[in-house]
């Protein structure tokens, strides 16, 4: 594996000079090489500049080069072999397994965005061709198409090194849109962003693309990372992180001469409501596969259940009684960056020092560096609804399970809490006149409700919603997560009275780029 450390623009590969930046293995608390040495000014002036030059051209790329080309990223990524998966391994601490199913959802998403190229839907033609004759007033001619909105800053995660981050979901949907990508890599995985960087940039070559529909910056999020999200150049922001990290995009975004739309996914703590019946007849089988849902991954999903609310009662009772012992088992496991351990320590602190939280079961304990220690707790829920602490994500294995008097407090709570990506109802056939109490609630607080999962695992589909008010993202009117997500990127053109020879081809009369258009009302195959 050679790793160089250097920034990926366009076609080069540049040696910064700022501060450096080192992977630290989670694992056993090593300094990493190579050394990154972080971004400046210039890093980003040049990143920008050829981001913008390559806009008008890459925008204009045929869809079936564009669909090729996000194969072909697909390929290369896969093409790197082992390597990837045991830097990506070494950075994030994450198991083998978790890290090649990762790879596969990455390569299937590029290759799905190919897919949703070549449909060509996501151009939404609409075409009202004049009406000369019309009283009183003659129609004119109005052909509408989608283009992308322009270069696009995105923001790796560390949670997905692979499926979030440098060729993941946001860089997957901004290329598909014809926008071109400038990344700022995330500081924990800058290996495994150079590995993937380096097939992105052997894809746009192949492809012979302009050099700068796609960049890769390393360093700082507050220097780098802020310098690019001002630069003008910039149309949109892609991010998935903390709520201070996206909230200051949000502000340096909104504070620019010309701004732009962050589309930032941040803070969710997905709460799971137990129906009645379902707790009735299940409550020990629930209590184990939450504790299942709970702890996958060290619970370091955006998606991971850190709220259960429930009826109180001997019911509930047996619930909390299994899910804490099943959590007395549960293995202790590396987290991603010694700073999100930090995090979850100081979260489940709180917790344990509030006397309005009790402490059901703490997980195993571990034995190396940021091993994170599964815990459930309970408090009555007048008491949550008080405290704003204990609303608060503890990102990783920790869930708080809040007893209700009855049902009236249970959809108190659910009005209360903050925008969500998910919500979920275990409920038996015998719940539904309380769930469809429930689901208006629901609705206006979460991008995904769901009957009888478990909120980690988000399928990558056209049906995905992977979004939610705010905080749960920035933006609730879309999805990181699916087809749907393109949109993010696309903004409406209409053209009025336009020549044919001036038209986009998708525009043309007698349909040459044979995409589905809506005609005079009506829909063309
Ligand atoms: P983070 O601190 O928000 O960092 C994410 C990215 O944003 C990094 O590249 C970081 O740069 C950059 N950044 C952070 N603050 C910034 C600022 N003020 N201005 C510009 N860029 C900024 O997230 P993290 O390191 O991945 O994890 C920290 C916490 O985020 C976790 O404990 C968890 O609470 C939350 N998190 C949530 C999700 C989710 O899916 N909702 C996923 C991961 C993490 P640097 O390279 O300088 O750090």
């Amino acid at each position: 594996m050679n790793l160089e450390g250097k920034q990926l623009i366009g076609a080069d590969a540049v040696l910064a000079t700022g501060r450096p930046i080192h992977a630290i293995n989670p694992a056993t608390g090593e300094q990493m090489e190579p050394a990154y040495p972080g971004g400046s000014n210039a890093e980003v002036e040049r990143a920008c500049e050829l981001a913008w030059q390559a806009f008008d051209v890459y925008r204009e790329t045929g869809l079936e080069q564009r669909a090729a080309f996000l194969e072909s990223v697909a390929d290369e990524i896969e093409a790197i072999g082992d390597d990837l998966i045991e830097r990506a391994m070494a950075e994030s601490g994450l198991p083998r397994a978790r890290l090649e199913g990762e790879r596969g959802r990455t390569c299937g998403q590029l290759r799905l965005f190919a897919r949703v190229v070549r449909d060509g839907e996501w151009l939404d033609v609409r075409i009202d061709p004049a009406l000369p004759e019309r009283q009183p007033m003659p129609r004119v001619d109005l052909r509408q198409r989608h283009i992308g909105l322009g270069p696009v800053a995105v923001f790796g995660a560390s949670n997905f090194p692979l499926a979030f981050s440098v060729a993941g979901g946001d860089t997957a949907s901004a290329l598909a849109a014809g926008c071109p990508v400038v990344i700022k890599a995330h500081s924990a995985h800058p290996g495994t962003s150079e590995l993937v960087g380096r097939a992105v940039q052997r894809a746009v070559h192949k492809h012979e693309l302009p050099e700068g529909v796609f960049s890769l910056l390393f360093g700082s999020g507050r220097e780098v990372g802020q310098a690019l999200v001002a630069d003008p150049r910039i149309k949109a922001v892609g991010f998935t992180g903390s709520r201070a990290g996206g909230t200051a995009l949000m502000k340096t975004a909104q504070n620019r001469p010309e701004p732009i739309p962050v589309y930032a996914e941040m803070s969710s703590i997905n709460p799971v409501f137990l129906l009645p019946e379902a707790l009735k007849a299940r409550s020990a089988a629930l209590g184990e596969a939450f504790i299942g849902s709970l702890t996958m991954g060290a619970g370091q999903f955006c998606t991971n259940p850190g709220l259960v609310i429930a009826i109180e009662g001997p019911e509930l009772d047996a619930f909390v009684a299994a899910a804490g012992e099943t959590v007395k088992g549960a293995a202790a496991q590396t987290m991603l960056t010694p700073g999100i351990f930090e995090a979850y320590e100081s979260g489940v602190s709180g917790f344990s020092a509030s006397d309005k939280a009790t402490e059901v079961a703490r997980g195993q304990r571990g034995e190396g560096p940021n091993q994170c220690q599964a815990g459930l707790f309970t408090a009555q829920a007048a008491d949550f609804l008080a405290d704003e602490a204990l609303q608060a994500e503890i990102f990783g294995s920790t869930s708080l399970v809040v007893k209700c008097a009855d049902l009236d407090e249970v959809k108190r709570v659910a009005e209360h809490l903050e925008g969500q990506l998910t919500a979920t109802l275990q409920m038996d056939d015998a719940d539904v006149d309380v769930a469809r109490q429930l689901l208006p609630i629901l609705e206006r607080r979460a991008g995904r409700v769901m009957a009888n999962g478990w909120p980690t695992g988000v399928e990558v589909c056209d049906a995905m919603v992977h979004g939610g008010p705010y905080p749960a993202t920035s933006d609730s009117r879309t999805t990181s997560v699916g087809t749907a997500a393109i949109h993010r990127f696309l903004r409406p053109v209409c053209y009025q009275s336009l020549p044919q020879a001036l038209l986009p081809e998708a525009l043309r009369d007698g349909n040459p780029a044979r995409v589905s258009r809506l005609v005079d009302g009506k829909r063309e195959a």
